[in-house]
């Protein structure tokens, strides 16, 4: 398939080319590379154009797994699509070898916040949530994200719409100064700009 121009890992293809794409969307086309280059992004684009695996196969890609430790917070505004992220990034890490075992947790309101605690005391590689849980997580200490250089922030606007970019907020403020941040909106208001400019230097713009 055309996926194999990136180069990306064994596992990563396979799971591509068993769920039968063949090519790249547009958008995948355009946001894959910039992940790749360890570079932000800003992209303006709907659901339903393949957004999820744009910035999933570029991260996952970069994941180390020998590392137990953190390295990409993704946070969406609704559990529902916390939860479909959290499937989608599944549906490649079952392909990878059990010693390189790529482990995602999915923080959610209405779980169980002590059982989630309790088994953080081994740290996932990838965490997929909503901001508030996540952050709730982080501030008990019992979530480590100094450790991670990937922060996803899907549907912004709905963000700012329902008061979460606070909370998504605190949680980059405890991330690496440099971190890669990748910012999906179907529009970009005014009032995300304050965010978007206090952690992206000089983000792609992409519009599909
Ligand atoms: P999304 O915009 O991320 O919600 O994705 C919309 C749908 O497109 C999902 O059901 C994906 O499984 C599917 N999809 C993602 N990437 C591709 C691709 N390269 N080719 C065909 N379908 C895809």
């Amino acid at each position: 398939s055309q996926f194999r121009k990136y180069n990306l890992k064994n596992f990563i293809i396979n799971a591509i080319e068993d769920m039968g794409y063949q090519k790249p969307t547009e958008i995948q086309e355009k946001v894959i590379p910039i992940v790749l280059r360890r570079e932000s992004a800003i992209g303006q684009s709907q659901t339903g154009t393949g957004k999820t695996f744009a910035y999933i196969l570029p991260i996952l890609q970069k994941i180390d797994p020998i590392k137990k430790e953190v390295q990409a917070v993704i946070t969406a505004p609704t559990r529902e699509l916390a939860n479909q992220i959290y499937h989608q990034i599944l549906k490649i890490t079952e392909y990878g070898n059990d010693d390189e075992e790529i482990v995602t947790r999915c923080y959610i309101g209405g779980t169980d916040k002590a059982r989630s605690i309790e088994k953080l005391k081994i740290q996932p590689h990838i965490v997929v949530g909503t901001p508030s849980r996540i952050n709730d997580l982080v501030q008990e200490k019992a979530l480590f994200v100094h450790t991670a250089q990937m922060l996803v922030v899907d549907e912004a606007d709905l963000m700012l719409d329902m008061g979460f970019i606070l909370d998504v907020d605190k949680v980059a403020s405890k991330m690496p100064s440099d971190l890669e941040m990748y910012v999906f909106s179907a529009t970009i208001p005014d009032k995300l700009k304050p965010f978007l400019k206090k952690y992206m230097e000089n983000p792609n713009y992409i519009h599909v």
